[in-house]
């Protein structure tokens, strides 16, 4: 299995897809082979639309392998997988969701990009939190970069860890351009606050920032030392109080 992340809003539309494609084009420039995988998309007539996220993925990991390899399935109706299914008389694939990743284990990273958050349903029986457990693969939990982002991503995390899930990485991701673009911006400002509490309150977790239409994160992280550090291990569960050792 290739190490990899799992990417995984705090809500639908915070900027998922921009984050994965920094991590990939980062990971490129790293001198490491890396697929994106989509497992599911919706609001999109074909996996080839312009600026539809298989196209993204597939275009910043410098187009390896096919694009229905980084798409399996893709859905017109802009609604949840299955609702999006239905509404043209199909089901999302619930086992492709997760055998779609094996085109990608010859790589040296794979970067999933799931669909909303992570108790949104990709399938008829799978939530994004069950795919992610069943892949194996640490979460990256982006958040808009706007205010309530501390409480956002902390709920995410700790439901993540609840579930037994690790997290690599939490990002606030600024899915707008800036009204004011001097660093004195107050929106800005709080954004780097946010992160800083973030980071203080996790502190096991980096946190980084990603700016509207920057290249590279802020600050930048090693995204393949992450992933393979944390790829396939489940949490262990911290000890009771009282249980024996
Ligand atoms: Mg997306």
């Amino acid at each position: 299995m290739a190490p990899g992340v799992f990417v995984v809003g705090t809500d639908t539309g915070v900027g998922k897809t921009a984050v994965a494609v920094r991590i990939l084009q980062a990971v490129v420039r790293s001198g490491r082979r890396v697929g994106g995988y989509k497992p599911v998309a919706t609001g999109i007539p074909t996996a080839a639309e312009p600026g539809g996220d298989p196209v993204r993925l597939w275009e910043a990991a410098g187009r390896p392998r096919s694009l229905h390899e980084v798409c399996p399935q893709v859905f017109a109706a802009p609604v949840s997988p299955p609702r999006s299914g239905l509404a043209e008389g199909r089901r999302v694939d619930d086992a492709l969701l997760r055998t779609g990743l094996t085109a990608w284990q010859s790589m040296d990273m794979v970067v999933v990009e799931g669909a909303g958050g992570l108790f949104s349903p990709l399938g008829h029986v799978t939530l994004g939190v069950d795919l992610a457990r069943d892949l194996g693969l640490p979460l990256v939990i982006v958040d808009a970069a706007r205010l309530g982002g501390i409480g956002r991503t902390l709920c995410a995390a700790r439901a993540a860890r609840a579930e037994g899930l690790t997290v690599a990485a939490c990002v606030f991701s600024e899915v707008a351009a800036p009204a004011d673009r001097r660093s004195s911006d107050p929106d800005r400002s709080i954004a780097r606050q946010t992160a800083a509490d973030l980071a203080a309150l996790l502190p096991e977790v980096p946190v980084t920032i990603l700016w509207h239409d920057a290249a590279e994160f802020d600050p930048p992280l090693d995204w393949w030392a992450l992933a393979a550090g944390l790829s396939h291990l489940a949490d262990v569960p911290p000890p009771r109080p009282g249980a024996e050792p």
